[in-house]
């Protein structure tokens, strides 16, 4: 078999540059994927109930990078959800992120804006040298906030404790002192109004693509010429873990399907202090699907199973940087996603950086 360009992985990453490839160049790309299904992590399907799930998780696409929205948008139209969470906080269920709802519902208060920004300084701890999320919350909040918000969450879904965790974690938690709840506070946002897998397909009509599912890609590789491969699958899998394997945590989803219209009065609560799990998801609150049924999503996170969030310490980061400087002297080789780059990446930024690695390093 000969093509130009091989993607391995058919998530957003490989499917963002694959119809790139196809699109602007008119070249062929196979695109080889391990699992049954195109989407990666995006994946969503209907259950045996007729109702559309999340596979992976929940996802709620947001950005403010407009040339990610219209790239995406030629392949899907938006519903208009903006994603709300509540957290269940001593017995009570409190808007998140941390806004004046938040603070006035926790202490029973009536603050307005300007009170509650007072309110935050005094309770925030000077720290000179923010390292970790637990400073980075310490110095926002303070230490009863980050006790009922943060800590205990974070410990279940990293396995570890915030001080050992590096900043970018709670900084994708905005602290506002507005009465903003939206969870997200970006210009575009919504959830594809068909789903994502629906979206991933129409991102593989063009001709020029061939996909090869259930397929690891070292089945098949040494059987095909090739001239580029973009791989987005785990970089320690790529070298063989010649340095070791890189950490990943994972979760264990567990969906329940309950026989009533509605479940919970948000469509994600988050549970940072109670239960194993971390949030509750409710489909339907998503999608807007009607259903006389809803299912909803337990996630228990974990240390083995499908590598979903590359691990943020030092310790990781450095150890992937000896596969970095192998990366690097790579000629046919580019790598690309959250699993490749071994970074947090949401949706818009895996295809930011895929749509850039086609600009600079195929197109360019
Ligand atoms: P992936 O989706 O992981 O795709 C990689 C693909 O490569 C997979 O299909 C895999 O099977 C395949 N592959 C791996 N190894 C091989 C191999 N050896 N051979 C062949 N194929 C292989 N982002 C948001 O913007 N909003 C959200 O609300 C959000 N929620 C999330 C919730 C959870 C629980 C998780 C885990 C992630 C969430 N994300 C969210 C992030 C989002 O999932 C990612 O940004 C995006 O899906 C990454 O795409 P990717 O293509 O880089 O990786
Ligand atoms: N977080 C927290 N409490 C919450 C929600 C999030 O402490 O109620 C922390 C936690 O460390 C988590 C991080 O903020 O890993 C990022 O949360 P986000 O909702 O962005 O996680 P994702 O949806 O990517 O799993």
């Amino acid at each position: 078999m000969k093509y130009n360009y091989v993607v391995v992985g058919a998530g957003l990453a490989g499917l963002t540059i694959a119809e790139r490839i196809a699109e602007v160049l008119n070249e062929k790309v196979l695109v080889i994927e391990k699992r049954n299904h195109i989407g990666g992590n995006i994946y969503d399907s209907y259950n045996e109930d007729g109702i559309l799930i999340h596979n992976y998780g929940p996802h709620i696409f947001h950005t403010n990078d407009k040339e990610v929205y219209d790239y995406l948008s030629r392949f899907t139209p938006w519903n208009d959800f903006w994603h709300r969470v509540l957290t269940q906080v001593d017995g009570n269920l409190i808007p998140m992120p941390i806004t004046v709802e938040t603070i006035n519902k926790l202490y029973n208060l009536n603050l307005s804006c300007e009170e509650v920004e007072e309110f935050l300084k005094k309770k925030a701890i000077s720290i000179d040298d923010i390292k970790t999320s637990k400073d980075v919350a310490l110095s926002k909040v303070g230490q009863d906030i980050y006790e009922k918000f943060f800590e205990n969450y974070t410990k279940k879904q990293w396995g570890i404790d915030p001080g050992e965790i590096d900043t970018s974690i709670i900084s994708r938690i905005p602290i506002r002192s507005n009465r903003d709840t939206r969870y997200f506070s970006d210009k575009y946002q919504g959830m594809p109004k068909y789903g994502y897998t629906k979206m991933c397909e129409n991102m593989v009509q063009n001709k020029n693509i061939k996909l090869l599912l259930n397929t690891d890609y070292k089945e098949v590789i040494n059987d095909i010429e090739y001239e580029k491969l973009i791989y987005t699958g785990p970089t320690d899998y790529f070298y063989d873990y010649k340095y070791g394997k890189l950490a990943y945590r994972s979760i264990n989803f567990v969906f329940e399907t309950h026989d009533k219209e509605d479940y919970q009065p948000a469509p994600v609560v988050n549970y940072p202090n109670d239960y194993d799990y971390t949030r509750i998801t409710e489909f339907k609150k998503l999608t807007y699907q009607e259903h006389k049924k809803t299912t909803i999503l337990k996630e228990f996170p974990c240390d083995e199973g499908e590598p979903y969030y590359p691990f943020p310490t030092k310790e990781w980061k450095d150890k992937f940087s000896l596969y970095q400087e192998d990366m690097k002297k790579e000629k046919k080789v580019l790598f690309l996603g959250r699993l490749a780059e071994y970074r947090y990446y949401n949706m818009d930024a895996v295809v930011r950086s895929a749509l850039n690695l086609f600009e600079g390093g195929i197109n360019g």
